[in-house]
C-alpha cells in the first residue's frame, strides 16, 4: 500500500489559518501564530527550533490534506507518496 507523508515547512508558515480551517482533523493553530500538524513528529535544529513537522497519513486521508496543501498561500505544506514529492 502506498505511504503518504505529510510535511510542514513550519519556519516559513505565515500563520494564515487556512489549513486549520480546511482540514481541522489534521491541522491546528498554535499559540505562536503558526499552524501544526496534529500528533506530528518534530524535526528540530541545534537550537531546538522546529524546522519540519511530518506525519504519515493513510491513502484515505490524502485528499483532505491535499486540500490543506492547496489552500496554503505560501506552499509550505507538502505530501510525499512513497518518498516522491507529489505536492
Ligand atoms: S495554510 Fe500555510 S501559511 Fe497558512 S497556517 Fe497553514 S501552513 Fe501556515
Amino acid at each position: 500500500m502506498a505511504k503518504f507523508m505529510l510535511e510542514h515547512d513550519r519556519p516559513n508558515c505565515i500563520g494564515c489559518g487556512a489549513c486549520a480551517a480546511v482540514t481541522p482533523e489534521f491541522w491546528v493553530m498554535d499559540d505562536d501564530g503558526k499552524s501544526d500538524i496534529k500528533n506530528s513528529k518534530h524535526i528540530k535544529n541545534e537550537k531546538g527550533e522546529i524546522v519540519l513537522e511530518t506525519l504519515e497519513v493513510s491513502e484515505a486521508d490524502f485528499p483532505k490534506n491535499k486540500e490543506a496543501a492547496e489552500s496554503c498561500p505560501v506552499n509550505v505544506i507538502h505530501i510525499k507518496k512513497d518518498n516522491e514529492k507529489i505536492i
